[in-house]
């Protein structure tokens, strides 16, 4: 059995959580709280630390690595801790009059001991995001951090400890063995971010507990420019989705279907807008990042060679992990960079004659996670996002929708179920629990055996 950073083994560790949790440890609202003021803390002492491991995983620019992990982590529990007494309140609901007199409410209640999975790319985002939504609701968790994102995993199992209650999360590094024994435990919610293959295996686990879980999957998003989209704005917002993170974003727009008039120009912008970001060689460029590791250099690299004409970019240096941001013109039908999750800096843009075609085409694909649309015209707008089904949608950006806590983050379909971000994060990890009090003092006969004429001729009337 595999040991965990605290020594204990797995099952252990599981069952010293289930135990804290049922000492009530996060029950009132004050306590976890609390937790989430340390999760800031430990945001704000660790920045440094952060960052340095998200360059030495990633290549990530401090930027980036400060926007879309730090700060993210730390709103997304600022936003928990201010909103957190309401969410915690029963919900008065009414009640049907057959059942008069009587009150009903919703009370949210922990579901348990959660276990999150977490991807590399976003490595540290993509776990204590979650974790906001568990403390909150009052779950202990385990978190398992990915293996690719060795930095990020160490600093989450060294530094963690010290700001969070140890009864409470415990950190878990490890890879598919740890993981594996991890699924093997009875859990209360599992969180899996990650893909579709290792989603089966969490969703297959899950079901020998009866298990919830919440899938936060990826797959291949869709970016349509209508004939009416400001070109300008759609270049630099599609090339910024689509180079952050070097590309490696699960709502990264994959790939683009242009209307016809609009495709040369469109192409000449992406091509500015890509300059104007990196300069002449974005290698040279500290604001541009690094494959994760050779393993998915060489798909990058064979889903490049698998068709399309190259219209920009197209270097690509294993030993640096460096692939130049690069865009295919219509790629052949069948090409692999067509029919697999691109995740990098590829964009083919494929050419269609109207938006028509070009929601017809998503449709005839698996539900995307996210769905961009440029357009100015509303009409279109409202076709595009009433004609297709995906996670989310953004209209004239790329990714932005995910930062908006309000938003419930999450897929359909293929890119996952289940939700969160705000209070949609509060929801996931807890049980909305039904409680209807009736008083004693009104019992009618009526509703008891024996079930007369009378009472049926009047249940036929009245009910
Ligand atoms: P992955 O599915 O390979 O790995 C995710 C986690 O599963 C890791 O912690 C890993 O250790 C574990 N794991 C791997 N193999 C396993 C196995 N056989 N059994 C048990 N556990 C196993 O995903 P990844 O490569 O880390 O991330 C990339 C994928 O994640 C992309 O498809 C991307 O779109 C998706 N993603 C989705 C979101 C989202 O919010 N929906 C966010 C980021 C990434």
């Amino acid at each position: 059995m595999q040991t965990t950073s605290t020594t204990e083994t797995i099952p252990q560790v599981v069952a010293r959580l289930r135990q804290s949790r049922m000492t009530g440890k996060l029950a009132s609202a004050a306590a976890r709280k609390e937790q989430l003021r340390r999760l800031v803390a430990f945001s704000r002492d660790c920045e440094t630390a952060i960052i340095d491991a998200l360059h030495a995983d990633l290549g990530r620019p401090a930027f980036e690595a400060f926007a879309s992990e730090v700060v993210f982590l730390r709103s997304e529990a600022e936003y928990a801790i201010s909103r957190l007494d309401r969410w915690m309140r029963a919900r008065r609901v009414s009640t049907p009059l057959f059942t008069w007199p009587s009150a009903g409410y919703v009370i949210p209640e922990p579901l348990g001991v959660a276990l999150v999975i977490g991807p590399w790319n976003y490595p540290l985002q993509l776990v204590l995001a979650p974790l906001v939504g568990a403390l909150a609701a009052g779950c202990s968790a385990v978190v398992k951090p990915s293996e690719l994102a060795p930095a990020t995993s160490a600093l989450l199992a060294s530094r963690l400890r010290e700001y969070l209650d140890p009864d409470l999360v415990v950190v878990v590094p490890g890879a598919v063995e740890e993981t594996q024994a991890l699924l093997a435990e009875r859990f209360d919610l599992i969180f899996f971010t990650g893909g579709e293959t290792v989603g089966r295996i969490v969703m297959e686990a899950a079901a020998r507990h009866l298990t919830p879980v919440v899938l936060e999957l990826g797959g291949k998003s869709p970016c349509l420019v209508d004939a009416s989209a400001d070109l300008d704005a759609a270049a630099r917002r599609i090339v910024w989705g689509k180079t952050y993170n070097a590309g490696q974003t699960c709502v990264a727009p994959d790939y683009v279907l242009a209307c016809r008039p609009i495709v040369e120009p469109l192409l000449d912008k992406l091509k500015g807008a890509i300059a104007a970001f990196f300069g002449p060689d974005p290698r040279q460029s500290t604001d541009f990042g690094r494959i994760v590791n050779q393993r998915h250099h060489r798909r990058l690299v064979r889903l490049l060679e698998g068709g399309g004409t190259v219209v920009a970019g197209g270097k690509h240096l294993e030993a640096e992990r460096y692939f130049e941001p690069t865009i295919l013109l219509d790629p052949p039908p069948g090409s692999p960079v067509l029919d697999e999750e691109i995740f990098g800096p590829i964009l083919p843009v494929i050419t269609v004659e109207n938006i028509a075609e070009a929601v017809t085409r998503v449709n005839a694909g698996p539900r995307p996670l996210a769905l961009y649309l440029f357009a100015q015209d509303r009409a279109t707008e409202r076709f595009v996002v009433g004609n297709t089904s995906s996670g989310g949608v953004a209209v004239n950006h790329t990714i932005l929708h995910l930062t908006a806590p309000e938003l419930p983050f999450g897929g359909v379909g293929a890119s996952g179920f289940g939700a969160y971000h705000g209070y949609a994060s509060f929801q996931a990890f807890s049980h909305m629990k039904s409680v209807l009090r009736k008083p004693t003092w009104f019992d009618p006969a009526f509703f008891y055996p024996p079930y007369t004429k009378d009472k049926v001729r009047a249940a036929r009337r009245f009910l």
